[in-house]
């Protein structure tokens, strides 16, 4: 079956997210806009997965546990888990391998933990965005370790990205999917970085805004909807 997804969305706990990005607007809005699973991927953490996840389950969309990850060469990964529990023993082992400087709210944007009825629970005090100690060569054998998996995150893109920083995806990193931007890009890619010839493609939105997620048009082919399945297709 096709299943429409979107699967790197930033919550009002990336510093980045818009205070309207609430787990239940974000599962709401995922469902109007027509997709069948999305995954919560906010900056180095995933302790608004949860409550995305409950608010997901209530409307009969499936949300997937994840991270974007800040590699140690300023590369955005993203991360993807089976179950919660996976997903925040991966958190709990990134926060303790990233810079800790604090989050200044006022020029970076707050960092909101919710429940899942949109109240606020808590708020990280050290800024999400710098860097992990996590290399991009590791990565993917890390994520790997903790039951998930973890791709390189808007290759296309001029800056956070693999292409940007390396200028080229090192088969010795391991990753079997890359994430476009631009899926109109897939082509000029491919010719330029054959190792993508052999990769799953997946597009994106990356919103940080509600008005900025998509509506559904990229599709994966699954035999059944579940984040294991759909992990296990990515990683094949
Ligand atoms: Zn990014
Ligand atoms: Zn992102």
């Amino acid at each position: 079956m096709k299943y429409f997804y979107d699967l790197h969305l930033h919550s009002c706990l990336s510093p980045c997210g818009d205070m309207d990005m609430t787990p239940n607007n974000i599962v709401n809005m995922a469902k109007i806009l027509g997709l069948d699973v999305i995954a919560l991927t906010d900056h180095n953490t995933s302790l608004n997965c949860k409550a995305a996840m409950e608010a997901g389950k209530e409307i009969g969309l499936l949300v997937i546990p994840g991270m974007e990850l800040t590699t140690s060469e300023d590369i955005h990964a993203v991360c993807l888990f089976p179950t919660l529990e996976k997903a925040i023993s991966w958190s709990e082992y990134v926060d303790e391998r990233r810079i800790k400087i604090k989050n200044k709210a006022e020029i970076y944007g707050r960092q909101v933990i919710m429940n899942n009825s949109d109240e606020e629970i808590g708020e990280i005090e050290a800024l999400l965005l710098p860097s992990s100690n996590i290399s991009i060569m590791e990565a993917y054998s890390k994520v790997k370790e903790f039951g998930g998996i973890c791709y390189p995150a808007h290759i296309d893109r001029d800056s956070y990205s693999i292409l940007s920083v390396l200028g080229e995806i090192d088969e010795y990193c391991g990753f079997r999917t890359a994430e476009l931007a631009d899926k109109s890009k897939e082509s000029e890619l491919k010719e330029l970085h054959p190792v993508l010839n052999n990769m799953k493609i997946v597009t994106s939105s990356d919103a940080h805004y509600l008005e900025n997620m998509k509506e559904a048009e990229n599709f994966l082919e699954l035999d059944e909807l579940s984040a294991e399945a759909l992990i296990k297709y990515l990683d094949s």
